[in-house]
């Protein structure tokens, strides 16, 4: 099962893409996660994505839709995968379109986490993620058992530098000034799905498994 998630930065995707992965025993691929994968090899690439990723900016096309090409090309993909934070806008859709029919491929599902905005700011600026295995934590609403500790890990927890308020609000305006057109892409697709994303993580995720489980 192909599947892409989107939504607003902060607005629980990556809690969501993890359960449904183990869910579907399917990879998740998220660009930001690659990016940040890459940043931390210290590549010349790696640097030039740190830039772009430190002002809340979009990583250029021609490095995100390749790294994304060559990922999809591993063999875990096979059966099927989630994506995370790709496509980002109008262009990125048709690229994973055109990367998607070379391989006779096509998604099945895009799940739109639908969070009102006054929620998603509260929500990012209390998340704290850890730097070794990605776990992610909020400080009021999914605290680590160890304050400060990852439960996975215990590696220390950080706030990542594009979580701070003024950047927020940027990648806040990004969102929707780039991600709302691709949503008309996919709805004239018909494979569009909007969840309510307000709720607790359990209901989230169980109307987007439910969806799923119709269709297996
Ligand atoms: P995320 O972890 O999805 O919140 O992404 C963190 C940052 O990575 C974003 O603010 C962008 O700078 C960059 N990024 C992630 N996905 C993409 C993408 N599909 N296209 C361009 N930049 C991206």
């Amino acid at each position: 099962m192909r599947i892409i998630l989107l939504g607003t930065p902060g607005g629980g995707k990556g809690t969501q893409a993890k359960l449904i992965c183990d869910h579907l025993s399917i990879p998740h691929i998220s660009t930001g996660d690659i990016f940040r994968t890459k940043i931390k090899e210290g590549s010349p690439e790696g640097k030039e994505i740190s830039e772009y990723m430190q002002k809340g900016q979009l990583v250029p096309d021609r490095l995100t839709i390749s790294l994304v090409e060559e990922r999809l090309k591993k063999d875990d993909c096979q059966k099927g995968f989630l994506l995370d934070g790709f496509p980002r806008d109008e262009n990125q859709a048709k690229a994973l379109d055109l990367i998607l029919k070379k391989k006779e491929e096509h998604i099945d599902f895009v799940f739109l986490i639908d969070v009102p905005k006054e929620i998603i700011v509260d929500r990012i600026l209390g998340r704290r993620v850890c730097p070794k295995c990605g776990e992610s934590y909020h400080i009021k609403y999914n605290p680590p058992k160890i304050e400060g500790k990852c439960d996975v890990c215990g590696t220390a927890l950080i706030h990542r530098a594009d979580d701070q308020e003024d950047i927020i609000l940027d990648r806040l305006t990004i969102y929707s000034q780039t991600t709302a057109p691709i949503l008309d892409f996919y709805q004239e697709k018909g494979i569009l799905h909007k969840i309510q994303g307000d709720g607790s993580i359990q209901d989230i995720f169980s109307q987007i498994s439910e969806i799923v489980d119709a269709n297996k």
